[in-house]
């Protein structure tokens, strides 16, 4: 289904860079936390994160963090990788996705979403007219409706590819 694909599939955010943003005609990111950024509740970044945000931004990119995680998760992270945040996005839903554009004041041609759900990073992008990158989930989750999201998430991501750099 169009509605759940995304414009690229990469295997980690550290992967986009301001050449592939380019191809795209990203002038904004839309930037998921857990399992994104860093392990869900944890406020340690992976590895690579905190510079690959300095490199974007430096390539006049802007970055808005927009995660469905309550604001004290979302909004400490946020202030300690330097980047303004819409906490509580309801994605896919687009009320956090229109919140975090009327700060960037772009087009959504031309913002680009970031995550690691199909069923929320990925269904909202389609739904608010934006482009995508679902990255592969990089630790463990818990709970019920996580489990769900990923078991429906298993068929579609078995037809996506994977781009290595290079291939962009
Ligand atoms: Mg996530």
């Amino acid at each position: 289904m169009r509605i759940l694909k995304p414009t690229v599939a990469l295997k980690s955010v550290t992967d986009i860079t301001p050449k592939l943003l380019e191809k795209l005609g990203t002038d904004a990111i839309l930037l998921d936390v857990d399992n994104t950024l860093a392990p869900p509740t944890s406020h340690i970044p992976y590895e690579g994160v905190k510079p690959w945000i300095e490199n974007i931004k430096n390539n006049g990119i802007d970055i808005v963090i927009c995660s469905n995680n309550y604001k004290k998760r979302v909004k400490p992270f946020s202030d300690s990788v330097g980047l303004d945040c819409v906490a509580m996005s309801l994605k896919p839903f687009p009320f956090g996705f229109n919140r975090a554009k009327r700060k960037l004041k772009e087009k959504p041609e031309s913002v680009l979403v970031v995550g690691d759900q199909i069923y929320t990073d990925i269904l909202g992008a389609n739904l608010a007219g934006m482009k995508s990158v679902l990255l592969v989930p990089r630790s463990e989750e818990h709970g019920f409706t996580i489990y769900l999201r990923r078991k429906m998430e298993v068929k579609i991501r078995k037809k996506l590819r994977i781009l290595n750099e290079g291939e962009y």
